[in-house]
C-alpha cells in the first residue's frame, strides 16, 4: 500500500491527539488541574475527529450520502455531548458516563462489524480476530452499560430485574459467544452468520452479566465496563488501522483496568467473582428481610451544635446524600467554624461513597476543603474511637455494620467504623435506604442520633446554632 502525504499528515495529527490525551490524563491526577486536563483531552479529540474527516474527504467518499451521514453524525454527536454535559447534575454524572460507555461500546462494535462484513474479499485472520473481539467486547459493553445506567438512575423496573440461575446464564452466553467468535475466525466464508451470532450472544451476555449485580459490586462493574469500552475501541482501531482509535482506546482500557483492580481491592471484591456474574447474590432489592431491632433517636440542630462545640475531635462522614443536597460548601463552612474554635476536624472518605470513584474528593475540593483533611478509609478507621462526634452527612451503605456479617448485599465491603465513635449524628431526609436497598443498623445503635431533613438545610441550621453558641 502506498503512503500518501495525507497519510503522513494524519499520522502526525493522530500522534498529536494521543499526546494530548496522555497530557490530559496526567493533569487529571489532581482536582486542581483536572479541568485543564479535561480541556486538553477534549481538544485532542477534536484534532482526531477533524483529521479523520479531512482524510476521508480528500481520499474520497464512496458516495455523496456517506459524507452527509458523517456530517449529520458529527453535528448530532457534538450537540448531544455539549447539551448533556452542560445540563447534567453532578449526582447524575455516573449515569451519563454509563450512557457514554453504551454509545462508545455500540459504536466500536458497529465499526468492527462493518469491517468484517463490508469488504469485498475474505478478511484476513488478523482483521477477523481484532474486529471479532471489537464486536464481542463492544456488544457486551452496550447492553451491560445500558442496564448499569438504568440501575444508577434508579429506574424501578431495571433495579427490580432479577435473574434466577444467574451462573448458568452467564456461562451459557460466554460459551456461545466465544464459540461463535472462534467459528467466525475458522469459517470466514460464513462470516455473516457467525458475526451476527457473536453480536447477539455478546448482547445477551452483557444483559445477564449486569442484571444480577447490585449493591457493593456496582462500582467495580462500572469501571470494568469502562475498561471494556476502551478495549473495544482499541480493537476496532486495530481492525480499521486507525492509530488514534488504537491509542485512545488503549488509554481508556488500561485506565479502566487499573481502576477496576483498585476498586475491587478497596471493596474487598475478587474481580473474577464480580465478572462471573455477581458476588454473593447481591441484588439491589435483596436484604429486605426483618429490619434491625430498636428505635431511632432524633436530635435537633441546637443539640448537635452543643455536641460539636464541646468536642475535641469531630469526624465528618460524607456520602451520596451530601452530593444530592449540594451541601458541600455548608459542610466546609461548618468545618472551618469548628476549627477556628479549636476543634480537630477530619473528613472520612470511603472509596465508593457517592456514585463514582473519587466523588467525595471532587465534591469537597469544589468547596475548597484542604486535601490533607480528607482521610482514606484505612487511616481514618483507627481514629473513630477517639472522635467525640462523628457527623454522617447523607452516607448510608458505607457506614452499615451489616457489611461485617455474611448474607447481605454489602457483606464483605469494608466500611467506615463510624459506630465505634463516642457519639454519632446522622443527617438524612427520612428513613430511606441506601443504594444497596437495606436498612442501616447504625441508625439503631445506642450512641446514634438522627437529624432528619435535607442535608443543606440541616447544616445551615447547625451553622447558625454554632455561631450563636460561640457568640
Ligand atoms: P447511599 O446511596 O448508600 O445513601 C445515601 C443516603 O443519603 C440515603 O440513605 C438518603 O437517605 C440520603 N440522602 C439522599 N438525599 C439526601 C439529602 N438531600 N439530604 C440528606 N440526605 C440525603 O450512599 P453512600 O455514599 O453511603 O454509599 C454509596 C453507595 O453507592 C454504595 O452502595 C456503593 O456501592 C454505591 N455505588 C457507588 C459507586 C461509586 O463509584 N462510588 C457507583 C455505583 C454505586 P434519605 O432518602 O432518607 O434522605
Amino acid at each position: 500500500m502506498n503512503t500518501t502525504p495525507i497519510d503522513i499528515i494524519a499520522w502526525f495529527a493522530y500522534l498529536l491527539s494521543a499526546v494530548m490525551f496522555v497530557m490530559g490524563l496526567h493533569y487529571m491526577n489532581s482536582p486542581k488541574t483536572a479541568r485543564k486536563g479535561n480541556f486538553i483531552s477534549a481538544a485532542g479529540m477534536v484534532v482526531a475527529v477533524v483529521m479523520a474527516f479531512v482524510k476521508l474527504f480528500i481520499t474520497g467518499f464512496e458516495n455523496a450520502i456517506a459524507i452527509w451521514l458523517l456530517i449529520a453524525g458529527i453535528i448530532i454527536g457534538a450537540v448531544a455531548g455539549v447539551a448533556s454535559a452542560k445540563r447534567v447534575k453532578m449526582t447524575d454524572m455516573p449515569q451519563l458516563v454509563s450512557v457514554f460507555n453504551t454509545v462508545g461500546g455500540g459504536a466500536a462494535a458497529l465499526v468492527a462489524l462493518n469491517d468484517i462484513l463490508a469488504g469485498e474479499g475474505t478478511p484476513s485472520i488478523v482483521v477477523l480476530i481484532t474486529a471479532g473481539l471489537g464486536v464481542m467486547i463492544g456488544s457486551v459493553t452496550f447492553t451491560g452499560s445500558l442496564i448499569a445506567a438504568g440501575k444508577l438512575q434508579g429506574v424501578k423496573w431495571v433495579r427490580n430485574l432479577s435473574l434466577p440461575g444467574k451462573s448458568f446464564w452467564n456461562i451459557l452466553f460466554i460459551v456461545l459467544m466465544v464459540a461463535s467468535f472462534v467459528l467466525l475466525c475458522v469459517f470466514p466464508q460464513q462470516r455473516l452468520l457467525w458475526a451476527i451470532l457473536t453480536t447477539v450472544f455478546a448482547l445477551c451476555y452483557g444483559l445477564v452479566f449486569v442484571i444480577p449485580i447490585g449493591g457493593a459490586d456496582m462500582p467495580v462493574v462500572i469501571s470494568v465496563l469502562n475498561a471494556c469500552t476502551g478495549t473495544a475501541v482499541a480493537m476496532s482501531g486495530l481492525a480499521i488501522d486507525n492509530v488514534a482509535l488504537i491509542i485512545a482506546g488503549a488509554l481508556v482500557g488500561s485506565a479502566g483496568v487499573t481502576l477496576s483492580v483498585l476498586m475491587s481491592k478497596a471493596m474487598n471484591r475478587p474481580l473474577m467473582s464480580v465478572l462471573a456474574g455477581g458476588f454473593g447474590g447481591s441484588n439491589a432489592s435483596a436484604g429486605d428481610g426483618e429490619g434491625p431491632e430498636g428505635t431511632m433517636k432524633e436530635t435537633s440542630a441546637d443539640d448537635l451544635a452543643v455536641q460539636l462545640v464541646y468536642a475535641d475531635k469531630v469526624i465528618f462522614v460524607p456520602g451520596f446524600g451530601l452530593a444530592q443536597a449540594q451541601a458541600q460548601r455548608e459542610l466546609a463552612d461548618l468545618g472551618e467554624l469548628l476549627k477556628e474554635h479549636g476543634v480537630e476536624v477530619e473528613y472520612a472518605i470511603h472509596p465508593v461513597a457517592g456514585r463514582m470513584p473519587g466523588h467525595m474528593n471532587v465534591l469537597l475540593a469544589e468547596a475548597n476543603v484542604p486535601y490533607d483533611e480528607l482521610v482514606d478509609l484505612d487511616d481514618i478507621n483507627p481514629q473513630f474511637p477517639a472522635a467525640n462526634v462523628s457527623l454522617v452527612v447523607g452516607a448510608n451503605d458505607v457506614t452499615n455494620p451489616a457489611a461485617r456479617r455474611p448474607g447481605t448485599p454489602v457483606s464483605g465491603m469494608p466500611i467506615l467504623d463510624v459506630d465505634k465513635s463516642q457519639n454519632v449524628v446522622v443527617m438524612k431526609r427520612g428513613r430511606g435506604k441506601g443504594y444497596a436497598g437495606i436498612e442501616n443498623e447504625l441508625y439503631y445503635e445506642d450512641n446514634t442520633q438522627m437529624l432528619f431533613g435535607d442535608a443543606k438545610q440541616s447544616l445551615q441550621s447547625v451553622i447558625a446554632a454554632v455561631k450563636e453558641l460561640l457568640g
